[in-house]
Order: structure tokens, then sequence, then C-alpha cells
């Protein structure tokens, strides 16, 4: 009988912060890895966000450091900032908390490639492409390694991203071709997303509507399903891009056919392996330059 499984990502993330051996050591002699986040203007959800990376550093023995702009500070100003943080060799990842107001847009590409903690760089998001080296984008890195320990195999798989962002659908694609997969991306342009999503054996969603996928796009082949959404419902709970209960009410029509299923919960699924993957990346870029 198939069960359907919940892709615990707080659980998994908290493993692997112990496994991969990521945390140095408290009375360690050498400096300690350091993370800058940038924030700009007052967004409620990033300062969520940003409180999440800074338990999840200073658990792992990195120095996390923000650095707030006001929405209406001079954009130069924050330039200048970051031009400073490219150059301090004290300083092994940068990242720059999204959303920002419209005016600093794409202030994020001011980031030296070999800082990019997110991974959001032309050069980065390049190298999930070409597989050059290269340090991948949190979210979708997060996903892969959930994937993967759970044993969810994705050769020949068809696998229905929804959503084309440069920090979520984008890289993913690169990295799921890379582990043979066969991807569709669709967007809000895309016509009859329904048709496309009712051949998923594996379905990504992120794309920033409250419980908007349900089990009306997909079809019992559909056997993994990851929300990446973060959303406020109706009553103001946290909930992903997906309908959770009408997901898995569908699947259980369908308990006795022998398939395994899986779903991402929201909150405790990608998040917490988006934190994870950040911090991988911070130590990543200190072992390889370390002095
Ligand atoms: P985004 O930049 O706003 O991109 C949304 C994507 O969804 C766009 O490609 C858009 O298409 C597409 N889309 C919107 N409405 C659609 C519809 N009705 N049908 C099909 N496609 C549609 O969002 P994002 O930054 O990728 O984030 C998406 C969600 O994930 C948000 O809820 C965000 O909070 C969450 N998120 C969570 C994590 C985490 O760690 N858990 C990390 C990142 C993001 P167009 O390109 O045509 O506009």
């Amino acid at each position: 009988m198939g069960n359907i499984n919940i892709l615990n990502g707080k659980k998994l993330a908290e493993s692997l912060y112990e496994m991969q051996d990521l945390c140095l050591a408290d009375d360690v002699e050498l400096r300690k890895p350091k993370l800058v986040v940038i924030t700009i203007g007052d967004d409620d959800a990033s300062k969520v966000y940003v409180r999440n990376k800074k338990k999840a550093c200073e658990k792992c023995n990195i120095i996390f450091e923000q650095k707030h702009f006001s929405e209406d500070e001079d954009i130069n100003i924050v330039l200048d900032y970051m031009k400073h943080l490219n150059i301090d060799r004290s300083v092994d990842g940068i990242m720059v908390q999204l959303p920002v107001p419209y005016r600093f847009k794409g202030i994020e590409q001011a980031i030296m490639p070999d800082k990019d903690v997110d991974g959001f760089s032309t050069y980065n998001l390049g190298g999930t492409l070409n597989n050059v080296k290269h340090i991948p984008a949190c979210t979708p890195n997060g996903i892969m390694e959930l994937l993967h320990y759970n044993d969810i195999d994705l050769e020949g798989k068809n696998v229905v991203i929804i959503g084309r962002s440069n920090i979520v659908g984008k890289p993913l694609i690169g990295m799921l071709l890379e582990r043979n997969a066969t991807v569709t991306i669709c967007h809000s342009k895309t016509e009859n997303i329904k048709n496309i999503t009712a051949n998923a054996d594996i379905l990504i969603v992120a794309i920033g509507k409250p419980k908007f996928i349900n089990s009306y796009y997909i079809t019992s082949k559909c056997m993994c399903i990851i929300d990446v959404g973060m959303n406020r419902d109706e009553n103001g709970e946290l909930c992903g891009d997906v309908d959770f209960e009408d997901i898995v009410n569908y699947w259980k029509m369908f308990s006795t056919d022998n398939i395994e299923r899986y779903i991402t919960p929201v909150p405790g699924g990608v998040g917490p392996m988006t934190v994870y993957s950040l911090v991988k990346n911070v130590n990543m870029i200190y072992s390889e330059q370390l002095y």
C-alpha cells in the first residue's frame, strides 16, 4: 500500500548541520566565517527570514552582520558599501535580502560572484547550466537536497516547475537536467497549465499565490509536490502555494496503488532547507579561501 509522506525539511536541515560538520568548534583559532546581510526598506516577511538566517549562523559559529538602509537611501551609498564588502577579506558571504524597493531592483548584482552567497549573480546562475564551479542558489539547492536525502528518483521523470523567477525556477532547470529529469517550466503566460501539470511526476510550485495549486491540476501519476510558496492566507496564517489538505485528500483515494507519494509542508518544508543551503554556501566560500 502506498503512503503519503511529509517531506520534513526542518528535521533534515537539523541533521545536515551536524552530518556535514559545517559547524566550527567554538574555540577555533582561525578567523570565523562571516555573512553580511543587507536589508533595504521595511518588508515584514524579510524580518522573519533575516532572523532565521541569523539564528542558523549563530548556531554554526558564523559571524552574522546585518546592515540596514532606509528605502529613501541614496543608491550610491548602498553601492559604495557593497564595494567595500566585496574587498573586505574578513567577509565571506554577502547577500541582499529580497524584495527591495523598486528603485533598488537588481542591486544584488553588485555583489562579486565569489561572495554571492545567494547564487543570484549572472555568473553563478550561468554555472547551474554549464556545470562549472559556482555558488548554487539556496532555495533550488535546498530542494535538490530534500529530494536527494528522501531518495526521490529524478532520472527520466517529468518534473514541472511553476514559476520562472531567477531565484527559484530558472536555477532549478539546470540542477534538474543535471540529474536527468525531463523539465518543463510554466509561468503566468503559459496557456492551459493544467494540461502540462497533469503529466507531472513531480511538481515544484513557486508562484507566490496562497493555495493556488490543488488536486484539479494533478493526476494520480503525480508522486511528489514541492511547495516553495510562503504566503499568508485569509486568516493571516502562513501557507504555501499548494492546497496541502486538498492534495492529501485526493491522494488518499489512490492509497491502494502502491505508489509512495511526497509533499512538503509550509512551514517546515523548503524554508529550513533554504537557510541550511545558505549556511553551507558561507562555509564553502570560507573553506576555499581560508586564511
Ligand atoms: P516571483 O519572482 O514573484 O515569481 C513568481 C513566478 O510565478 C513568476 O515566474 C510568475 O510568472 C509565476 N506566476 C505567477 N502567477 C502565476 C500563475 N497564475 N500561473 C502560473 N505562473 C504564475 O516569486 P519568487 O520569488 O520565485 O517566489 C515565489 C514564492 O516562493 C513566494 O511565495 C515566495 O515567498 C516563496 N519563496 C520561498 C522561499 C523559501 O525559502 N521557502 C524562497 C524563495 C521564495 P511571470 O514570470 O510570467 O510573471
